[in-house]
């Protein structure tokens, strides 16, 4: 069995962002000449997702607007987690969209269904950020 791992860096402008980062996954599966096999996306920090939905604008703006509902980042004092930071509403959105996805690799390719795309969810960027990239297979 095949293993490769690859670290993904982001770093957003903006405090929140939706990056469709796709492409990048697909570069990383052809670099592990994998071909049969998962491969698991994840962030590695716990105010930002890694999840699968449509590649639509409209929908990212639905998303933002959704997670601002739930969990708005205003007032800051609001939140019990913030004494000493501001991103108790990143934790909590981080939560509802989820860690990571698992992507069946089939023929050397990831094995979407029709409008499944790959995306990382900021929630509280302006910093480095890692997700991680992990095939195993053959
Ligand atoms: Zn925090």
């Amino acid at each position: 069995m095949k293993s490769y791992r690859k670290e993904l860096m982001f770093h957003t402008k903006t405090r929140r962002a939706f990056i469709n980062i796709t492409p990048d996954v697909e570069a990383a599966l052809v670099q592990s000449g994998i071909k049969e096999g998962m491969c698991l996306v994840n962030a590695m920090h716990i105010t930002a997702s890694v999840f699968i939905n449509d590649n639509e604008s409209g929908l990212h703006r639905d998303f933002e607007r959704w997670l601002e509902r739930l969990a708005p980042e205003k007032p800051h004092s609001q939140y019990d987690h913030n004494g000493y930071e501001d991103n108790a509403d990143a934790h909590l959105k981080r939560s509802v969209m989820g860690r990571e996805v698992v992507v069946a690799v089939t023929n050397g390719k990831l094995d979407f269904g029709t409008w499944e795309r790959i995306f990382y969810g900021e929630f509280d960027g302006m910093r480095d950020k890692r997700v991680l990239v992990k095939i195993i297979g053959e």
